[in-house]
């Protein structure tokens, strides 16, 4: 699939009508950094609620079958720079997302806890929709922690 991103040259940047901007991961790693200097473990939460925010509003973009729906914000995080998604799993009760190369988690550099909050988030948001109910995601994996990619798994709240 592939997601069109227009610059209108007029200093505005859109995909499928919505607006967009480009950001270097290390001045979002360094807000979060700031947040967590402020609020401590709370920080992660304020994340996720862009997360959500962002994910809600490209999720009532979405359109076709629960998995057409989960594939296409799959092909859009990758074509804004978010990594490679890949739908691990994707069932009446549950949402496994894997991602390679997660920009968040490169710019955070190492942590002993996963730090990509604002893909948590967005998934939440696409979870919402695709198992009809409020959703808790949870990183399971974090390259920041290490591991060769990050790992979500969606259940019903
Ligand atoms: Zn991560």
């Amino acid at each position: 699939m592939t997601v069109s991103i227009d610059n209108d040259g007029r200093g505005g940047v859109t995909i499928g009508g919505a607006r967009y901007l480009l950001i270097r991961p290390e001045t979002l790693a360094a807000v979060q950094k700031a947040i967590e200097a402020a609020l401590g473990p709370r920080a992660g939460e304020c994340l996720a609620a862009g997360g959500r925010a962002g994910g809600a509003r490209a999720t009532v973009t979405l359109t076709g079958t629960t998995e057409e729906r989960a594939r296409q914000l799959a092909a859009t995080g990758a074509a804004i720079g978010w990594g490679q998604f890949t739908l691990e799993r994707l069932t009446s009760d549950g949402l496994v997302v894997t991602v390679r190369r997660s920009p968040f988690a490169e710019a955070y550099g190492p942590s002993p806890a996963p730090v990509c909050h604002l893909t948590r988030g967005v998934l939440e948001a696409l979870a919402g929709v695709t198992l009809g109910r409020r959703a808790q995601v949870t990183e399971t994996l974090c390259a920041a922690m290490g591991a060769e990619h990050c790992r979500f798994e969606a259940r019903p709240a």
